[in-house]
């Protein structure tokens, strides 16, 4: 049997990308070219003001995310992990709490419940979304239980409804994890407005990214707002008055200021990530590779905006190499699950405590999303894909 031919897109299949420079997984320098004249206006701005910390660049990005989030407050802070980190310490989370999340995450979620001395509790994804499976939800919650950490992992929200119900039963709060998800809705609702909590990363790689690290909580309490912004800043309202324990995790005005310019682009840029995971779809089905190839799940009740496109795959790590060879990066969100890593060891959990996690880690693979790749890059990534399946039939 040889290779089929795709049955739509075949003339764009002629491109070889081997010979030239190799494709990338993700190009920000695209990204920049296309704005880089608003960038650096609003850069020479706040240079000009020498106002760098919690200016009126950060108050208008943070009415702006509130806004779109549909949140009552939103707080920029230093960093996705300290937006965790800060929803937490506003819970009054401590040691001997316990805060539960999954453990096929990045680190940072788990990270920030054990920065505040509570102890992370994990609970297994569903294989289908490689979200929190509500299911397995009930069962892990005790009386030490203070929140949930939903995770809205590669831009696709979590099943929010069963998660809010069971939270709800037990009086626990809801904390999601939104680094991946910004401008995402759950049945019509923003990401960020949907717990008690939304953590937003602006690490280059997010959606909306930043020339550097940056975050922001958002809260659907106002009093809540109030009490992130003290612990933001050491804990003070008025200078050298300390009202509570803070911490020194501000956004600078620098990055506000261009991520004001980028937010400006965000639904466009997300709209292109939606389409080209269509593309990726279609190329999928017309190079007849769903026996080899699961495409990520795409729930009804969810918009998805793709800061990751995860299939999962047969032989993961040789189908990986083959594409490398032939000039196409992928990368492995993630490779081993955090239950496993030795920084989590203390916790005392054994492979096999969560085998849906464990699964995904040997199987995913992320191929590039990226707004500005081109249907001939992914023909070309999809049409590799197929040469390593089929000619091994
Ligand atoms: C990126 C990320 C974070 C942490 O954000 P940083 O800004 O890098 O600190 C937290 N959770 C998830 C799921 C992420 O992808």
């Amino acid at each position: 049997m040889g290779t089929p031919q795709p049955v739509v897109r075949d003339s764009k299949a002629q491109m070889s990308h081997a010979s030239s420079a190799p494709a990338p997984f993700l190009d920000l320098k695209a990204q920049y070219a296309s704005i880089r004249k608003e960038v650096l206006h609003a850069v020479e701005r706040v240079l000009e003001s020498q106002q760098f910390i919690l200016s009126k660049e950060v108050q208008l990005l943070e009415s702006e995310i509130a806004q779109m989030a549909g949140a009552a407050a939103a707080v920029g802070c230093a960093s996705g992990s300290d937006a965790l980190f800060l929803a937490l310490r506003a819970l009054d989370v401590e040691a001997g709490d316990e805060v539960i999340t999954t453990p096929f995450t990045f680190v940072a979620t788990a990270g920030a419940i054990a920065r505040t001395g509570a102890r992370p509790v994990f609970v297994d994804i569903d294989p289908e979304t490689f979200n929190l499976d509500p299911r397995l939800l009930g069962a892990a919650i005790t009386t030490k239980t203070r929140a949930i950490i939903p995770v809205h992992l590669f831009g696709l929200p979590a099943e929010m409804e069963p998660i809010l119900e069971i939270a709800r039963q037990h009086g626990i709060a809801l904390i999601e994890d939104a680094a991946q998800a910004i401008g995402a809705t759950y049945k019509g609702t923003p990401v960020g407005s949907l717990g008690l909590f939304g953590c937003f990363s602006f690490f280059p790689s997010k959606n909306l990214g930043c020339a550097g690290d940056g975050g922001m909580v958002t809260t659907t309490e106002e009093s809540l707002g109030d009490k992130l912004r003290l612990l933001r800043a050491h804990g003070s309202r008025e200078k050298y008055s300390y009202e509570i324990m803070g911490v020194n995790s501000r956004l600078d005005s620098l990055q506000a200021a261009i991520l004001r310019i980028k937010l400006s682009h965000l639904k466009e840029w997300e709209q292109q990530r939606i389409e080209n995971a269509d593309v990726y779809r279609g190329l999928i089905a017309d190079y007849r590779l769903e026996e080899f190839v699961t495409p990520p799940a795409a729930p009804k009740y969810s918009e998805h905006v793709y800061n990751q496109f995860v299939i999962r795959c047969s032989d993961r790590s040789k189908l990986r190499l083959f594409l490398r060879e032939r000039g196409f990066s992928t990368e492995i969100y993630y490779p081993s699950p955090l239950h496993l890593q030795p920084a989590f060891a203390y916790l005392k959990y054994s492979a096999g405590d969560f085998p849906a996690s464990e699964t995904a880690c040997r199987e995913v693979l992320a191929l590039p999303i990226y707004p500005e790749i081109t249907e001939e890059v992914q023909d070309s990534i999809i049409r590799t894909i197929s040469q390593f399946y089929h000619s091994q039939l």
